[in-house]
């Protein structure tokens, strides 16, 4: 988009439009969550600026046979690897991991 075609005074004339900017595309790390430490607290979830954690519906068996039912994905069309979510997991299963493009 070129700044002509910005609307005067940059205000938002399409509500929602932020999902068609991937935000991510300046990420230098990423966080990567160890499904099998992670405890489903949530806190990052709870922490993370973006809102970008999503809590899915997909069963995971730890390598100690514990069963959860749900998985948590980040959406890194839109992570921006600000590590929030890293450093609030009281448990450590976030690793920051550089991103390779
Ligand atoms: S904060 Fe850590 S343990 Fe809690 S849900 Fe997130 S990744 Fe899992
Ligand atoms: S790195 Fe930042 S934006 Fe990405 S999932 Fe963690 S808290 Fe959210």
């Amino acid at each position: 988009m070129s700044w002509k075609e910005i609307p005067i005074g940059g205000i938002i004339v399409e509500a929602g439009n932020s999902v068609k900017r991937k935000t991510g595309d300046w990420r230098v790390f990423k966080p990567v969550i160890d499904q099998d430490k992670c405890t489903r607290c949530l806190i990052c979830w709870m922490y993370c600026p973006d809102g970008v954690i999503e809590i899915r519906d997909i069963s995971y068996k730890t390598s100690t046979g514990r069963l959860w039912t749900t998985t948590l994905e980040i959406n890194y069309d839109h992570c921006k690897g600000c590590a929030i979510c890293a450093e609030e997991c009281p448990v450590n299963a976030i690793e920051l991991v550089e991103e390779v493009k």
